[in-house]
C-alpha cells in the first residue's frame, strides 16, 4: 500500500512535466501501440507461409464445429483459399503465394519501422524536454532558498543532485517511457498471436506471467532505497572532488596530494559499495524473472507435447505450431524486458526523491517585494537587544547586541574570530533575521521593510572578491543593472582602475576569467569596489581583505575604499587597523557581544581589549585586530 502510494506521489510530481507536452504525450501513446502491436500481428502471415512446406497438413480443424482457432479461420478459412491458384508473371500458384505474403510483411515492416522511429524520436525528447524544465525549476528554487539553506549546504550534494540525479532521472525515464508505452501492447498482440494459434495452449500459459512480475514487486522498495544511499555517496564523491580543486593552492603548497587522493578514494569505494548493495537486489530480481522465463519454457513446451501425444489436438498444424511458440517467445521476452524497466522505475525514483527533496524545502514565506516601502536610509538603524542563533547547538553565533548607528556613521568591527562580525553583517544584508530582539530601520522594523528595496540602497563588498565569468564592464554593471557605459567607467576610475583599462587592449570588455583569476588580488578588490561604487548605495557592509597586499596596490585599495566609504553609512569588519582610521566607531566583540563601543581615543583611553590591540600594533609589529 505504501510503495503505490510512494509511486502515485512521484507520478503526481513529474506529472506537470509532462502535462505541458501533452499532444505529444498522447501521439507517442498512439504512436508506439501501433508500432509495437502492428509489427507483432504481422506475424500471422508466417503461419500460411510455413504450411505451404506441409501442405499434406489437415486443415480439418476448420470443420470440427466451433473448435476453430481464429487463426484456423483467418488463413486456412480465408486467406488460403482467396489466394489458391493465383500466378502471377507466369509464376507456379506457390511462389505467387510466397511472393504476395512476403511482400506484405515487408510492406508491414517498411511502415511500421517509420512509426518505430518516429515514435522513439519524440519519445526521447518529450524525456529531455522534461528534464530540462525541472533542471530549470530546481536551479530557481535553489536561488530563492534562503541562506539558512545555502549557509549550511555543501556545494558538491547540491551539484549532484542537479546534474547526477537529474540525468539518472532522464536515462530510466527514457527507458520507462518507450518500455511502458510498447510493453504491453508487445505483450497483449504477443499473446493475441498465440491465442489466435492456439487458444488452449495459450490460456494454460497465463498463470506464468504474475509469477515474472513478482520479484519486481517484492524486490524493487529495496532497490528505491539503496539508490538513493548510492546517489547520496555519489554527491559525497563531488563533494570531495570540489574541495579539492577549490582548496588546490593549500593541498599544492601542503603537499596534501597523497592525503586528497585518499579521501577520494575513500568517498568512491563508499559510492562502490552501496551500489554494489542496490546493484545486487537488481541482479536478484532479474535473475528470478529469466529462470522463471526459462524453467517455464521447458515445461509448457513438455506439458503441450504431452497432452497432444495422448490424443487431445493442441496445434492443428505446423504454422499453427510455429506461431504459437514465436507468439510466447516474444511475450516472455517482452515481459522481461517490462519487468526491467519496472524494476528501473525503483533506480529512478531513488534519483526523484533527491530532487524533490530540494524543492520540498521551504522558500521565504515572504516575497521581496511585500512590505514598508523604503526609498532610503535618512536618520538611524539600531540594533535592540538583538540575538542570533545557528540551531547548530553552539552558543548563540550574537546575543543582547544593541546600539544605535546615525546616517552616515562609519563602524569598524574588530574582535577575534568567531565573535559574530559576519553574522552581524549578514543580517543586516537579511540573509537571515534576528532569532530574537529586533533591527530597526529609521524606527520601522527591519523585517517590514520591502527586502528589494532595501537591497537596493546597499551594497556589499566581501574579503574575497568574486567576479563571474564575464567580462570587466559585466562583472561592475552587476552593481546597477542600468548603469552606461561612461558610468561604469568612471567607478573603475574612483577604484583606481582607470590606468589598468586603458592598457588592456580589449578594455572593458576584456574577459576576467574564473574568479577574476586573470586580475591581481588587489585589481579584483577593486573590481568589486568599482561595483559598489557604482550602486550608489546608503549603506556599504564592508569585509576588508584579510591577506595584505603589496604595499602599492595596499595604497590603491585604500585609496578606493576612502572613496566608496565618504558620506556613507557603513560597516566595516577591519581585520587590519588600518581602515580604522576611516571610521568613526568601533564595536568590538567578543563571543557574540559587543564588549567596547567608542571612538579610537576613547577606547585607548579606556584601556580595555582595543586598547591593548592598539598599543601592540604600536610596539612595531601591526597585529590583526581580528586575531588579537
Ligand atoms: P566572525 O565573522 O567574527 O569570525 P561569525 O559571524 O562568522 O564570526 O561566526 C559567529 C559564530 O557563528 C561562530 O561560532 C561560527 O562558528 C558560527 N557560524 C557562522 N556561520 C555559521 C553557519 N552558516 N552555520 C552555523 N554556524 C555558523
Amino acid at each position: 500500500m505504501a510503495r503505490r502510494a510512494r509511486l502515485r506521489e512521484t507520478a503526481s510530481r513529474l506529472g506537470p512535466y509532462l502535462r505541458r507536452y501533452r499532444g505529444t504525450a498522447i501521439l507517442i501513446v498512439v504512436l508506439g501501440a501501433v508500432a509495437a502491436a502492428g509489427g507483432r500481428l504481422t506475424l500471422i502471415l508466417i503461419d500460411p507461409l510455413v504450411n505451404l512446406l506441409f501442405p499434406e497438413q489437415p486443415t480439418a480443424a476448420v470443420d470440427r464445429n466451433g473448435e476453430a482457432s481464429l487463426l484456423d479461420r483467418f488463413s486456412d478459412g480465408w486467406l488460403l483459399p482467396k489466394l489458391e491458384g493465383v500466378s502471377w508473371f507466369g509464376w507456379s500458384p506457390e511462389v505467387t503465394t510466397v511472393a504476395i505474403l512476403v511482400g506484405l510483411m515487408v510492406g508491414a515492416a517498411v511502415f511500421f519501422s517509420i512509426l518505430q522511429y518516429i515514435f522513439l524520436r519524440l519519445s526521447r525528447m518529450i524525456g529531455i524536454w522534461m528534464i530540462v524544465d525541472l533542471r530549470q525549476d530546481l536551479a530557481e528554487h535553489l536561488l530563492r532558498l534562503g541562506m539558512r539553506f545555502h549557509g549550511g549546504r555543501r556545494i558538491g550534494d547540491v551539484v549532484s543532485r542537479m546534474t547526477a540525479d537529474v540525468s539518472t532521472s532522464l536515462r530510466l525515464l527514457n527507458i520507462l517511457v518507450e518500455e511502458l508505452i510498447q510493453g504491453p501492447f508487445n505483450i497483449l498482440a504477443s499473446l493475441f498471436l498465440a491465442y489466435a494459434a492456439a487458444p488452449t495452449a495459450t490460456l494454460a500459459m497465463l498463470v506464468f506471467i504474475p509469477l515474472l512480475a513478482w520479484p519486481v514487486m517484492k524486490i524493487g522498495p529495496r532497490v528505491r532505497r539503496r539508490s538513493t544511499r548510492s546517489q547520496e555517496k555519489l554527491g559525497d564523491t563531488t563533494q570531495s572532488l570540489m574541495e579539492m580543486l577549490a582548496g588546490i593552492r593549500v593541498v599544492k603548497a601542503f603537499r596534501l596530494e597523497d592525503f586528497q587522493a585518499e579521501e577520494f578514494r575513500k568517498a568512491n569505494q563508499e559510492f562502490v559499495d552501496q551500489t554494489d548493495r542496490m546493484v545486487r537486489a537488481q541482479a536478484a530480481s532479474r535473475g528470478i524473472t529469466a529462470f522463471i522465463a526459462q524453467a517455464g519454457m521447458g515445461l509448457i513446451v513438455g506439458a503441450m507435447v504431452l497432452v497432444q501425444l495422448a490424443g487431445m489436438e493442441i496445434f492443428s498444424d505446423a504454422g499453427k505450431m510455429t506461431l504459437f511458440f514465436l507468439g510466447i517467445g516474444t511475450m516472455f521476452a517482452h515481459v522481461k524486458r517490462l519487468t526491467k524497466a519496472l524494476s528501473n522505475i525503483y533506480v529512478s525514483m531513488g534519483a526523484t526523491d533527491r530532487i524533490f527533496e530540494v524543492f520540498d524545502m521551504p522558500l521565504d514565506e515572504r516575497a521581496a517585494d511585500q512590505g514598508a516601502e523604503f526609498s532610503g536610509l535618512h536618520e538611524s538603524i539600531v540594533f535592540d537587544g538583538v540575538g542570533f542563533d545557528y540551531g547548530t547547538g553552539d552558543r548563540p553565533a550574537l546575543s543582547e547586541v544593541s546600539f544605535t548607528v546615525r546616517r552616515g556613521e562609519r563602524i569598524a568591527l574588530v574582535g577575534p574570530s568567531g565573535a559574530g562580525k559576519s553574522t552581524l553583517l549578514d543580517l543586516l544584508a537579511r540573509f537571515y533575521e534576528p532569532t530574537s530582539g529586533q533591527i530597526r530601520v529609521d524606527g520601522q522594523p527591519l523585517e517590514g521593510v520591502r527586502r528589494d528595496q532595501w537591497l537596493d540602497r546597499l551594497a556589499v563588498v566581501s574579503q574575497r572578491p568574486f567576479l563571474f565569468q564575464s567580462t570587466l564592464a559585466a562583472n561592475v554593471q552587476l552593481g546597477r543593472a542600468a548603469a552606461t557605459e561612461q558610468e561604469i567607467l568612471q567607478a573603475l576610475e574612483a577604484a583606481q582602475l582607470g590606468d589598468m583599462v586603458a592598457e588592456l587592449p580589449e578594455g572593458l570588455e576584456t574577459e576576467v576569467g574564473e574568479q577574476g583569476a586573470r586580475l591581481s588580488g588587489g585589481q579584483a578588490q577593486r573590481v568589486t569596489i568599482a561595483r559598489a561604487l557604482l550602486r550608489d548605495a546608503d549603506l556599504l557592509l564592508l569585509d576588508e581583505a584579510t591577506s595584505a597586499l603589496d604595499s602599492e596596490s595596499e595604497r590603491k585599495v585604500q585609496e578606493a575604499l576612502h572613496r566608496l566609504l565618504a558620506g556613507r553609512t557603513a560597516f566595516v569588519i577591519a581585520h587590519r587597523l588600518s581602515t580604522i582610521q576611516d571610521c568613526d566607531r568601533i564595536f568590538v566583540l567578543e563571543e557574540g557581544r559587543i564588549i567596547e563601543d567608542g571612538s579610537h581615543e576613547e577606547l585607548v583611553a579606556q584601556g580595555g581589549v582595543y586598547a591593548r590591540m592598539w598599543a601592540l600594533q604600536s610596539l612595531g609589529e601591526e597585529p590583526s585586530p581580528a586575531e588579537a
